[in-house]
């Protein structure tokens, strides 16, 4: 499995899994573009990936600002020769019952997961089509697939992801850009650290391995989609979950 030389621009790539994903890419031989809307964050990523050997950058943007989008792909073409792969990992959570959640709840997640992923793919599939070489992968989630109380606004985000994976998949397959997701089940990073930890225990009781998934779990996964011997697997689904749902 090789990333040789590929440049692969990561969305939330200041921690957690997009972080790791950073770091794997760039063991694979990718060049890194790190994006986050937390600057710092992003530049410790692209140190990171530096003492690995590899080029990287690390570009501030807001994914759900197409402006910030189309700048971030405009700077990685800049500085680092090209694009070859985009990983949407960005992602947010405001969870609440539904009867609880507010407007600005839902506009602000769907901004980020959904919309944030629309501007960054709308923004590379330019430089990827003229190209005719890409690899986009989304990183959607379980409870997009199998729904969770307390996460309407995450979860329809996360469903209409894969959505977008699947047109995304079919509009691009002529011009050798494949696009796939992976839903990762519960991976242990600040995102799931933020629940009690009676409702931790809760989750693993249910997963079939039980264990939480770890970030590197869902690298993996990703670099496989990404990388040149994944050509011919464009609009699915890969899910990394443990066995929680199949
Ligand atoms: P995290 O909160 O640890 O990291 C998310 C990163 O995204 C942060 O660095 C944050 O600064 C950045 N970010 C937030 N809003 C942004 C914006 N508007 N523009 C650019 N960057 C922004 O989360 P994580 O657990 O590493 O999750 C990464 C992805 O994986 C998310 O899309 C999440 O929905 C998905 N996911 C996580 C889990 C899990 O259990 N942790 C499970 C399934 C899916």
């Amino acid at each position: 499995m090789t990333l040789k030389d590929r440049v692969a621009l990561i969305t939330g790539a200041g921690q957690g899994i997009g972080r790791e994903i950073a770091l794997k890419f760039a063991g694979l031989g990718a060049d890194i573009a790190a994006a986050d809307i937390n600057p710092e964050k992003a530049a410790e990523t692209a140190e990171m990936v530096e003492k690995l050997g590899r080029r990287a950058i690390s570009i501030k943007a807001d994914v759900g600002s197409s402006t910030d989008a189309e700048k971030m792909v405009e700077e990685t073409v800049e500085k680092l020769g090209s694009l070859s792969v985009l990983v949407n990992n960005a992602g947010i959570t405001r969870d609440r019952l539904l009867l609880r959640m507010t407007e600005e709840d839902w506009d602000s997640v769907l901004n980020v997961n959904l919309k944030g992923a629309f501007n960054c793919t709308k923004a590379a599939i330019k430089v990827m089509a003229k190209a005719r070489y890409g690899r986009i992968v989304n990183i959607a989630s379980i409870v997009g697939l199998m729904g969770n109380a307390g996460q309407a606004n995450y979860s329809a985000s996360k469903a209409g992801l894969i959505g977008l994976t699947k047109t995304t998949a079919r509009e691009l397959a002529a011009r050798g850009v494949t696009a796939n997701a992976v839903a990762p089940g519960f991976i242990d990073t600040a995102m799931t650290q933020a629940m009690p930890e009676s409702a931790r225990e809760a989750m693993i009781a249910q997963i079939p391995s039980k264990r939480l998934g770890t970030p590197e779990d869902v690298a993996k996964a990703a670099a496989f989609l990404a990388s040149d011997e994944a050509g011919y697997i464009t609009g699915h689904v890969l899910s990394v979950n443990g066995g929680l749902y199949m």
